[in-house]
């Protein structure tokens, strides 16, 4: 029986309360003098990316970090050499009074985890490496040769958690989407499954030997496989009856806009639902930016955040009461565990259909930019224009679907000018129309092709003019409905009211200034769908932040959360200032939770003291040469220690294999071996057009 469906049948769920936010309860695990876990701060780490025994360099950046806001510094410790610097960086740091927890990061070597727990607080082991090679061998394991295994793993490791316990330093059991030991690969695949079983295997041998400071984490850089693994742990955990506290990291999520994005996707979505007590956000730049991404990640569910009340609007809202009726109703819940899209039906927008398999299409709201121009014609021109612009640049992240608010008569005339202007089949863009009377609805619905009723005490006249029109119409509900029920509430009694009508083409959605709002009220209209099988299409807008950067980051775990369950047909985010940037912001989220497809992914691991390459230049040179190859997936990472197994899913691999050589893979096989790095690039790419997914740039 698949995990999912076994836990589901035990009643066993990630979380206690899918509807409104609780945080998983957990031990505290001591790193040093920082606790983690139970009702603490959630924890702000990050790693040091200088070679270790660079003492003076690794000292100087670990000062950097700490004055940054970290709360726990992880160094590398590849050789005995390594771990013993760890000891003299302790002390530089100590004599600066910098008490801060350092961490060893080990892999393969027991013999340096070791040496390294005599000096720092915590150790970090990878239980997909740590006495185990890692040949990728394909074997059936008998379940005694297996046992075996298990054995000799124990033998391994038992000296370390003694030592730690001896010493009381803490440890993390940190699984790897893409590295995990053989044994477990052969039996489980790469999978959550897997990811979870091999760090339960080494907690066994922990509290075996009545060791519990122990913390657990669950990476890969695949937000939706890292989300659904740390959830599955944490339903695992509730059936063992264990409460580790959690470690949250999505690897190698890249740099700039989309490496912020992608961490928010899978750090932010899993704090939303109450998962996660310490955090890292991995950025391939110099890791002290990676602490304010982690502080604006954390920020709304930290302890001092639902002190001041900013976590309160779920708990107010009326659906406590009504969460354990639609638990079980909710039938997403096997995909917690599985990413599988939320069936529903197909609506047709203008050019486009939504819904159903179709793509999922952006809704943009450009409104003050379209306010800065006199008339529709110029709003047409200057739309052309930019749609050019992009497609120049080789975007295919094209305007599809643009609000226009109908106020006045002039806004109507507008925007028939402006579509007149746009001509037929030139540009393909549908128009939202937000009317803010009836009266102007049905004066002008044939301008538009999706209706937007924000009158809710008009619903009937709207739903009128939309049904004797033949348009769709978006259901939109805010945080403060007038008929004063909760927006969960009014959105299904608006549902009600237009299915007696008879009326069914409807897009839903709210309008809610957090995402946390957002996630917990589309969870609950989409419970109460289910249960009689109704699939409106789901709209999901996150657009509620005046800062742009916040914005990002809420987009991000809006966007994350609900479309890695499944759950949306449309997006719409954005401030409405600046096309450019809204339009990438949207299909940057949309493409960092993997549901639609714009340009190359790029993988890149933060670099650590294993790096034999800058990370940051090579990795904006490759980008540059292969930005344009769009659904293409290239990793490129520091070291071939870690780096080919952590690359996972990707398509091409550009790997550091010696101190000026790079080896090229593809997929997991290494290709081509120690290739001097002047002419990498060029044999990368020979590699990519050799397999047929090379396309000229525009
Ligand atoms: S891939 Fe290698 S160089 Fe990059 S962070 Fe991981 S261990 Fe360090």
């Amino acid at each position: 029986m698949a995990p999912e469906t076994l836990l589901a049948s035990q009643g066993v769920s990630y979380v206690p309360d899918l509807f409104h936010y609780n945080r998983r309860k957990t031990r505290v695990v001591y790193v040093g003098d920082v606790a983690v876990g139970g009702d603490n701060p959630i924890r702000l780490q990050s790693m040091t990316t200088t070679p270790t025994t660079d003492v003076d360099a690794t000292v100087a950046q670990s000062v950097r970090l700490v004055n940054a806001g970290c709360e726990i510094v992880r160094i590398t410790a590849p050789t005995l050499n390594d771990a013993r610097a760890l000891g003299q960086i302790k002390k530089a740091l100590l004599a600066k009074g910098i008490k801060t927890p350092l961490v060893a990061d080990i892999h393969f070597n027991p013999e340096c985890a070791m040496e390294a727990a005599n000096h720092v607080e915590k150790v970090r082991v990878n239980p997909g490496n740590y006495a185990d090679s890692k040949i990728f061998k394909t074997k059936e394991y008998s379940d005694s040769e297996y046992q075996a295994e298990i054995q000799r793993v124990e033998e391994r490791f038992t000296p370390l958690v003694l030592k730690l316990k001896a010493l009381g330093r803490s440890l993390r059991i940190g699984s790897n989407h893409g590295s995990l030991s053989d044994r477990l690969m052969n039996r489980y695949g790469d999978s959550p499954e897997g990811m979870v079983e091999s760090a339960l295997e080494f907690v066994r041998i922990c509290e075996k030997n009545n060791y519990y400071d122990i913390i657990l984490s669950m990476k890969s850089s695949n937000p939706k496989v890292m989300i659904a693994a740390y959830r599955l742990l944490a339903a695992r955990m509730a059936q063992e009856n264990m409460d580790y506290p959690f470690h949250l990291g999505v690897t190698e999520a890249g740099y700039g806009e989309d490496g912020r994005i992608k961490s928010a996707i899978g750090i932010g979505s899993l704090l939303n639902d109450g998962i996660g007590d310490t955090i890292r956000v991995s950025l391939t730049e110099d890791p002290e930016f990676e602490i304010p991404v982690a502080q604006q990640i954390a920020a709304a569910y930290q302890p001092s955040a639902e002190a001041r009340g900013l976590r309160t609007e779920e708990k107010n809202s009326g659906l406590g009461a009504r969460a354990s009726e639609l638990g079980p109703s909710f039938s997403h819940v096997e995909s917690f565990y599985h990413y599988a899209r939320r069936p529903t039906r197909a609506l047709q927008i203008g050019p486009f259909k939504i819904g159903g398999d179709n793509v999922v299409r952006v809704i943009n709201d450009f409104s003050p930019w379209v306010d800065s121009f006199p008339d529709g014609k110029s709003v047409a021109i200057a739309l052309l224009e930019l749609i050019q612009e992009r497609l120049t640049a080789g975007k295919e992240t094209l305007p599809e679907i643009l609000v226009w608010t109908l106020a006045t008569s002039s806004d109507v005339q507008k925007l028939m000018d402006c579509r007149k202007a746009l001509g037929d089949g030139t540009a393909s863009i549908a128009f939202l129309g937000r009317f803010k009377t009836p009266a102007l609805a049905s004066q002008a619905i044939g301008a538009i092709d999706l209706a937007y009723c924000s009158d809710e005490r008009a619903l009937d006249d709207f739903i009128k003019i939309a049904q004797t029109a033949r348009k769709p119409l978006l259901l939109e509900v805010s945080q403060t409905p007038e008929s004063g029920l909760t927006p969960a509430h009014e959105l299904l009694r608006q549902i009600q009211r237009c299915e007696q009508a008879g009326y069914t083409e409807v897009l839903l959605s709210f309008n809610l200034p957090k995402p946390s709002e957002l996630i917990a009220h589309a969870r609950h209209v989409i419970a109460e769908l289910n249960k009689t099988s109704k699939t409106y299409p789901f709209h999901v807008r996150v657009t509620g932040n005046p800062s742009f950067s916040d914005l990002r980051i809420d987009a991000s775990i809006g966007f994350g959360s609900l479309f890695c369950d499944g759950i949306g047909d449309t997006a719409q985010t954005g401030r409405g200032v600046d096309p450019n940037q809204d339009l990438a912001l949207v299909y940057n989220v949309l493409q960092g939770a993997g549901v639609r497809i714009t340009k190359t992914e790029f993988v890149s691991c933060p670099s650590c003291g294993r790096t034999l390459f800058d990370l940051q230049t090579t990795t904006e040179r490759i980008k540059t040469q292969t930005g344009h190859l769009k659904g293409v997936k290239i990793a490129i990472m520091g070291c071939i220690v870690n780096g080919p197994g952590e690359m996972a899913d990707a398509d091409f691999g550009y790997v550091g294999g010696a101190p000026g050589r790079i080896n090229l893979y593809v997929g997991k096989e290494c290709v081509e071996k120690g290739i001097p790095t002047e002419e990498a690039d060029n044999r990368l790419i020979h590699l990519i057009k050799a397999h047929g997914k090379w396309v000229d740039p525009k």
